[in-house]
C-alpha cells in the first residue's frame, strides 16, 4: 500500500471527498490499523499514516477515530 501524499489529499479534498489524517501525537498503538486495515498503516518510525485510496467511505474511519487513545486521528475535508 502507498502513503497518501499532501498533494493527493489535497486533490480529493478539492473533489469533496474526506480524507482522513493522522497528526504527530500517534503513539504507533496500531489500534486503528487493526480496526481499519485498508486506510491505516505503520511507517517504518512505528507512526499510523494514512494510505493512497480513491474514497474512505465504508472503511471504519470512525471507529478508528473513536479507538485512538490520543485522539491523533481526523477527518479533513
Ligand atoms: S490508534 Fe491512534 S495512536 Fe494508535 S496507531 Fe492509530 S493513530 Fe496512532
Amino acid at each position: 500500500m502507498t502513503i497518501i501524499t499532501d498533494e493527493q489529499a489535497a486533490k480529493l479534498r478539492g473533489a469533496n471527498i474526506a480524507v482522513p489524517h493522522v497528526n504527530e501525537t500517534c503513539i504507533g498503538c496500531s489500534a486503528c490499523v487493526a480496526i481499519s486495515g485498508d486506510v491505516f498503516e505503520l511507517n517504518d518510525e512505528g507512526k499510523s499514516e494514512v494510505v493512497s485510496l480513491e474514497n474512505y467511505d465504508g472503511k471504519d474511519v470512525d471507529d478508528a477515530i473513536a479507538a485512538c487513545p490520543v485522539d491523533a486521528i481526523s477527518w479533513r475535508d
